[in-house]
C-alpha cells in the first residue's frame, strides 16, 4: 500500500519562514475535526526551521533544518487508547478529543515535535495536513509553498522510497533514536557534519593562492580533500564532529603545510601562508 512521506533538501531551505507560514495560515484559529483543533497563535512551531551558523568570517555557511513531526513508524508518542494514533497511510495524528488534558504526550517526543495548548489543555503537532489530503490533495501546504522546492511530499509503496533513499543519498535525522521517521532529509551533512576550511596565500608574492591541494587526515587516512578557489580559499566537508585532523596543504614550487584541528564544529582554520621549496 501506499503511504506519504516527506523528502526535505536541506542544502535547498534559505529559512524564507514560507512554510511555517503556511502552516500559520491553515491551523491558526482554524479547527479540523477529527483531525485537529485550532493552534494557538503564538509559541507552537508545528514546522520547525531550525538554524546553524558554519565555519567562522570569512569561510562561513548557513544550514537550516525544516523540522516537522517526522510521522515516525516506531513512534513513542502513540498511545494505547488511541489519544495518538497512527493511520494505514503512515501520518500520525494527536485525536483532539482523546488528548485532552493529556500533557504527558508532549514529552513522549525525542524530536520535540509536540506542543502544549494552555487555553485547550491539549497537545498539538503537525498533521501532516491530514485532512487536505483526504479531500483530495497531493500536497501538504508547506510543500506546496517552498519556492525552492525543499519539501517534496510523496505517495509511494516501502520499496520505492527504498530506493529513493538508496538512489538519492537520503538520510533520516537522528536515525540513532530508531524511531523510524518517515521524514528524509537529503544534504543531512549540513546540519550533521563538519569542514574544515582556509584561506591559503602565497608567502613570495602576497597573492591568494588558487589551486593549493587540501588533504584531510584522520589516523592517516583521507577523510577529504579540495582545491583552493580563486580567493585562495577551501572548505573540506563531510567531517564528522568532536575528531582530531590533520590538514596538509600542498601548491608547486612551495612547502607542504600541516595543521593539527580538532574539529568540534565547523571551523576556519585561518590564513596559511606558503613558503617557496
Ligand atoms: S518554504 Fe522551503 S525554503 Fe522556505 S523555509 Fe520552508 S523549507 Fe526552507
Ligand atoms: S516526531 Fe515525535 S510526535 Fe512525531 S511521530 Fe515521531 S515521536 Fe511522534
Amino acid at each position: 500500500m501506499k503511504s506519504w512521506h516527506l523528502i526535505v533538501d536541506v542544502a535547498r531551505c534559505h529559512d524564507c519562514n514560507d512554510c511555517f507560514l503556511a502552516d500559520k495560515d491553515e491551523f491558526v484559529d482554524n479547527e479540523f475535526p477529527p483531525y485537529s483543533a485550532a493552534q494557538p497563535w503564538h509559541g507552537h512551531r508545528w514546522m520547525n526551521i531550525k538554524r546553524k551558523e558554519r565555519g567562522q568570517y570569512p569561510i562561513v555557511q548557513t544550514a537550516y533544518l525544516p523540522m516537522p513531526c517526522m510521522h515516525c513508524d516506531e513512534a513513542p508518542c502513540l498511545t494505547a487508547d488511541g489519544a495518538v494514533y497512527k493511520r494505514p497511510d503512515g501520518l500520525v495524528i494527536i485525536d483532539p478529543v482523546k488528548a485532552k488534558g493529556r500533557k504527558e504526550i508532549v514529552a513522549s517526543c525525542p524530536y520535540s515535535a509536540i506542543y502544549w495548548n494552555e487555553e485547550k489543555e491539549l497537545a498539538q503537532k503537525c498533521t501532516g495536513c491530514a485532512h487536505l489530503l483526504d479531500d483530495g490533495w497531493t500536497e501538504t501546504r508547506c510543500s506546496q509553498v517552498c519556492p525552492t522546492e525543499a519539501i517534496k511530499l510523496v505517495l509511494a509503496e516501502e520499496d520505492d522510497v527504498e530506493r529513493m533513499v538508496e538512489d538519492e543519498g537520503l538520510e533520516r535525522y537522528r536515525d540513532s533514536l530508531g524511531t523510524k521517521p518517515r521524514v528524509y532529509y537529503k544534504n543531512l551533512h549540513r546540519w550533521e557534519k563538519a569542514f574544515v576550511g582556509c584561506s591559503v596565500v602565497y608567502g613570495d608574492t602576497d597573492e591568494c593562492a588558487e589551486g593549493a591541494a587540501v588533504t584531510v587526515l584522520r589516523d592517516g587516512s583521507v577523510a577529504g580533500h579540495g582545491t583552493t578557489d580563486i580567493f585562495g580559499e577551501v572548505a573540506v566537508d563531510f567531517l564528522t564532529p568532536g575528531r582530531e585532523y590533520v590538514v596538509r596543504i600542498e601548491a608547486d614550487g612551495y612547502k607542504p603545510v600541516e595543521l593539527t584541528v580538532q574539529v568540534d564544529a565547523s571551523l576556519n582554520a585561518g590564513t596559511v601562508v606558503l613558503e617557496k621549496a
